[in-house]
């Protein structure tokens, strides 16, 4: 409907074309064609997301460097993605565009979003190329005349080496999640593809997070670039709601499967830091019956492709992963992030928690952490600028009652308007005749909650408060002056949350560090998860433990027979015992016999 012309002509003009930007598709107003617009209404996107609002009227201009600082989750891939292929010369079947991003899974879903993009843009063709694939085949298909490439760099650079991409031709180049890229150590061969674009016409990077290597590839290779910031620099996902949980070292796995349990309808990605971290904790979890399955280095990439698709399609409810592996996974829907360790780099951690939260959607990013990981949390809340939430791990009584009741929402809910049970009803109502609701209930929570109940029965309190409201060892303090000072060191001690042990044997006593090791953990009965560092001298050894654990270990080990002589193990420092006459008079090394005979 045109609005009625007021008295002044320039005025009532001026109204007429603003409404008429009103009736416009938002997608068609930011300066889209008409096949990219009809496209992304069949994806069913109404309204552009803020980046794509800023971004995406300045990048179809061509010639303007562009920085877009957003996180994964803010609909980044159309905002680079729509321009780009509105720019793309259908007619000359080179490489116009590259998209370089650091991960193979990042390659194929930015290629697959531009397929959904071009789905009315005709001749146009897209490439992906990435490592752990055919090079031959992705040579074949780029001699067909490619008109955008997306590429991870390591491959990319393999390809250009061999001729297969003119890099002369190339007109945009698209860094996507330059953090990564660098954080992966692909700065050499970032810098090789912006040397030699030659004629390129604009570059558009796109990162989380600015570090100075970001900025630094911006002041090289970009010329008054646009920079635009979604959210925060550097901040977190204002949707995520970021929880943290401190346990001891060895309670890490007790306190996942507790977090699992407590959320039922967790569709998560637990991170480690470690290949052998996520291949160990698949393995139990899955032992026990969890849908997990972990996603590392180690897999082959078909492995990798099978684990995604489990995941994507919700066949896994949880995913185990390592940074690296993770890295540009996009999955929808993801309910938790969970840090079995808090990342050493703290740009890592956005990336992680970034994971969940997406297309405007809630997410809880939960941290188990160690007391002496705490003070990273500081760092994290201002680098994100959120807050983190303390929160307890869930007593084993709490997780039951959520468990139980989620049960009971499940079977309240499901969907009895018609099925095949129907023909069943009538024997059922018979056989249950004479059986009250009450008993039934009972019967179903004794059927599904028996074992569980059982193995939360006598669950232990996982939580650690730190290191400081921890026992305190009792000294004899004969000065005030040197109990002044073990107070002091007792406390530096445990405000790492461990506490360092004396013990009188060495290597003297025939041991090296890994049977130490052992033996210590054989005679206490403890995890290796326990342990700190262990410094082994010839006559002595300081160990150092979880301080939760250290009566434990001193009470096993302290005045055992050894050799013939008595083993002395005290905390360090605070409460020294100095070594028996029995201990300093060694003579001998023992023979492995004699240290058999003591397990
Ligand atoms: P991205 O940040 O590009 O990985 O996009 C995250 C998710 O948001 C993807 O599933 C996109 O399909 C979706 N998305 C992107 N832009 C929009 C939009 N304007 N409206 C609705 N969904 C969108």
């Amino acid at each position: 409907m045109i609005p009625d012309t007021p008295e002044d002509p320039i005025k009532g003009l001026c109204m007429w074309l603003s409404q008429i930007k009103i009736y416009m598709n938002a997608f068609e107003a930011l300066g889209l064609n008409e096949s990219l617009v009809n496209a992304v209404t069949d994806l069913g996107f109404e309204t552009p997301s803020e980046i794509q609002q800023k971004a995406i009227p300045v990048l179809l201009s061509g010639t303007t460097d562009f920085i877009g600082l957003a996180q994964t989750g803010t609909g980044k891939t159309a905002a680079f993605g729509l321009p780009l292929l509105q720019l793309i010369e259908p007619g000359e079947r080179h490489a116009q565009a590259l998209i370089v991003c650091p991960t193979r899974e990042l390659c194929l879903q930015i290629t697959n979003d531009l397929e959904k993009f071009k789905k009315y843009s005709k001749n146009i063709f897209t490439e992906a190329v990435y490592g752990g694939a055919s090079i031959m085949m992705q040579i074949r298909n780029l001699k067909k005349g490619v008109h955008i490439v997306v590429a991870t760099p390591g491959r990319l650079i393999d390809l250009i080496e061999r001729k297969a991409i003119d890099l002369q031709k190339v007109k945009y180049v698209v860094l996507d999640e330059a953090d990564e890229m660098l954080n992966m150590g692909f700065r050499d061969d970032i810098d090789f593809v912006l040397k030699n674009t030659v004629n390129r016409e604009s570059t558009w990077l796109f990162s989380a997070t600015m570090p100075p290597e970001v900025r630094a590839i911006s002041k090289n290779y970009m010329q008054t670039p646009k920079e635009v910031t979604v959210g925060k620099k550097n901040s977190g996902n204002a949707n995520i709601d970021h929880q943290f949980f401190v346990v001891g070292q060895q309670n890490r796995f007790e306190a996942l499967k507790r977090l699992i349990d407590f959320n039922p309808g967790m569709y998560g990605i637990i991170f480690t830091r470690t290949k052998i971290d996520a291949q160990e904790i698949s393995e139990r979890l899955a032992k026990a019956g969890y849908e997990i399955e972990a996603l590392h280095g180690d897999l082959t990439q078909q492995q990798r492709d099978k684990v995604m698709g489990r995941f994507r399609t919700k066949s896994l409810q949880l995913l185990i992963a390592t940074d690296v592996a993770a890295r540009g996974i996009d999955v929808d829907g993801v309910t938790h992030v969970i840090n079995y360790e808090l990342p050493d780099d703290m740009e890592v951690y956005t990336h992680r928690s970034g994971r969940t939260g997406r297309a405007g959607k809630t997410g809880i990013c939960l941290s188990i952490c160690h007391s002496r990981e705490t003070f990273k949390i500081k760092s994290l809340e201002r680098m994100i600028n959120a807050q983190f939430h303390k929160v307890d791990v869930p007593s084993g009584k709490e997780v039951c009652r959520k468990q139980f009741f989620h049960f009971m929402d499940k079977l309240m809910q499901a969907d009895v308007s018609s099925g095949e049970y129907e023909t069943y009803l009538p024997d059922l109502m018979e056989k249950f005749a004479d059986v009250s609701k009450e008993e039934v209930l009972q019967r179903v929570a004794a059927l599904e909650f028996n074992h569980f109940l059982k193995y939360y029965e006598n669950a232990e309190d996982l939580n650690r408060n730190d290191g400081r409201g921890e026992r305190r060892p009792q000294f004899d303090r004969a000065d005030n002056r040197s109990g002044e000072r073990r107070e002091r060191s007792s406390f530096n001690r445990r405000d790492n949350g461990y506490t360092r042990l004396f013990v009188n044997l060495g290597t003297k006593d025939g041991f090296y560090k890994a049977s130490f090791l052992q033996f210590i953990l054989d005679e206490s009965n403890l995890k290796k998860e326990v342990l700190g560092k262990i410094d082994m001298r010839e006559m002595n050894s300081w160990v150092e433990i979880d301080s939760a654990e250290a009566g434990r270990m001193i009470k096993s080990i302290d005045g055992k027979q050894y050799n013939n002589r008595i083993v002395r193990m005290n905390e360090a420092d605070g409460g020294f015992k100095r070594p028996t006459d029995e201990g300093r008079k060694r003579t001998f090394a023992p023979q492995r016999e004699q240290r058999k005979s003591f397990r």
